[in-house]
């Protein structure tokens, strides 16, 4: 690879975990990118593979570590040249067992240099880079750019210190980000879509805690996105539940474009059990915050997790998780076994005292009583014409969200496609008649709710 130039090479980024990381794979992009690098068609063709990782839960280590090898071999059969380079949460976490275990690797670069990873590679392997605009916009060949919704990052690291979490050790203090930063996160956005990309009509701002932004700093931002006439959704992912969140809702009576859909991880509401998890104990403050969001609009969803397991829970703790979900509506509920991490103050503090058949059986039955409820709620929803954005036109039918859903991992609305409509391509549907087949992706039709299956909507464009 030695005195090759950027605009020679190619790169592909694998990435793992949470939405988070995908901000930050496309910061890795945008840098490749602007030094002269290619994207490569496909993984095994790329020069330089990376794998950007995840190191939160066992089963996040296992697939990075599955990830890594399943590179590795590429390179050991196919392509003997390629450079492969594990990158972000996994590097910062187990950086010597990285080194020690898995000599084949290339590079490793933590989560502090996203933005520089084109920089550190052409150092690296001593690559002649040159500014190459273009290869931002012929970019948008990658399937994120074909997606009409931006994750945007609005800080990075955190402050807290949950007893579970290894977070603040992986990604370090928190660090938020300047408006201008946002700005500049999404003018490499549209670079990135190119003039007939498909059109942002949703932002999502993500970090590992976005309340502690501040109120103040995140009005800036909401108000600085909401004058872009190209977003009509703004959506706001991970709030610590602490008391500002309740001024934050007051954002939503003057910025019509957030979305009436709050996504904030309890975790548990055993008060014991939270003071174990050293998080705030004062459950009254989550159902404050439940009905404040519902006294803004009835239909407010709200998207929570909580964490089955945790050293200490009992069956009269797991009776409360069980009470609270059947009392309150929960309309999106993440539930995760808890995982025993080394270097967590749980992890090497804390006696486990729950085994992994009993979380699971613990996750089932919670799962199947919010199902119920979700149902009773989603089922009073057909009939309701909502405005709805257009994910994808992909396999016979149309797939699209409401406001009330994050992409990527909450419900979604299809809408099948006339039969005959279902093989062709998106010009020859814009053609078509009716107005489903008329549909492309960033569109947002008017769609009335007609059935409701587990977790998804049948819809039909008005
Ligand atoms: S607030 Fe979130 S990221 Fe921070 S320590 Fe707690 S769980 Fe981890």
């Amino acid at each position: 690879m030695n005195k090759k130039s950027a605009s020679e090479m190619s790169f592909h980024i694998e990435t793992l975990g949470c939405p988070k990381n995908r901000v930050d794979s496309r910061r890795m992009r945008t840098s490749l990118l602007n030094l002269g690098y290619n994207e490569a068609k496909k993984p095994e063709a790329a020069d330089i593979f990376l794998i950007n990782s995840c190191s939160f839960i066992r089963e996040a280590q296992e697939e990075t570590i599955s990830t890594v090898f399943d590179a590795l071999k590429i390179k050991e059969k196919k392509s003997p040249h390629m450079k492969v380079g594990l990158v972000g949460c996994f590097v910062e976490r187990f950086s010597d067992a990285v080194k020690n275990d898995i000599p084949e690797l290339d590079f490793t670069i933590g989560t502090q240099r996203y933005h520089e990873v084109g920089g550190l590679i052409s150092e690296k392997f001593s690559v002649e880079t040159a500014g190459h605009a273009a290869n931002l916009a012929a970019a948008s060949i990658n399937a994120d750019s074909h997606k009409p919704f931006a994750w945007l990052r609005i800080a990075q690291g955190c402050n807290r210190s949950c007893a579970f979490c290894i977070i603040p050790k992986i990604r370090g203090e928190l660090k938020t980000y300047p408006v201008d930063s946002i700005e500049k996160q999404w003018a490499d956005e549209l670079a990135l879509r190119g003039a007939h990309g498909t059109p942002v009509r949703e932002v999502v701002l993500v970090s590992q805690d976005t309340i502690s932004q501040g109120v103040e700093e995140i009005e800036r931002i909401v108000a600085q996105l909401s004058a872009k006439d190209e977003i009509e959704w703004i959506r706001l992912q991970y709030l610590f539940p602490d008391r500002r969140v309740l001024d934050l809702l007051d954002l939503w009576a003057k910025y019509p474009k957030l979305t009436p859909y709050l996504d904030i991880p309890f975790q548990h509401v055993s008060p014991e059990i939270l003071k174990a998890m050293k998080r705030p104990s004062d459950t009254g403050l989550f159902r404050e915050i439940i009905d404040r969001a519902h006294a803004i609009t009835p239909d407010f969803e709200i998207r929570t997790s909580f964490i089955v397991g945790f050293p200490g829970e009992e069956e009269k703790h797991f009776a409360d998780l069980e009470k609270f979900i059947a009392g309150h509506r929960i309309d999106k509920l993440a539930l995760f076994r808890y995982s025993h991490e080394a270097g967590t103050y749980a992890g090497d503090k804390l006696q486990e005292n729950t085994s992994d058949e009993e979380k699971y059986r613990r996750i089932n039955q919670l799962r199947e009583a919010h199902l119920e409820t979700r149902k009773q709620y989603a089922t009073g929803l057909i009939g309701r014409r909502e405005k709805m954005l257009v994910d994808e036109i992909a396999g016979g039918e149309i797939t699209l969200r409401r406001a009330h859903d994050a992409p990527e991992s909450d419900e979604v609305v299809t809408i099948p496609l006339p039969y005959r409509a279902s093989g062709r391509s998106q010009d020859d549907l814009a053609s078509a008649a009716s107005p489903a087949t008329a549909c492309r992706v960033g569109d947002m039709p008017l769609v009335e709710l007609k059935a409701y299956t587990e977790y998804s909507f049948l819809g039909e464009i008005v």
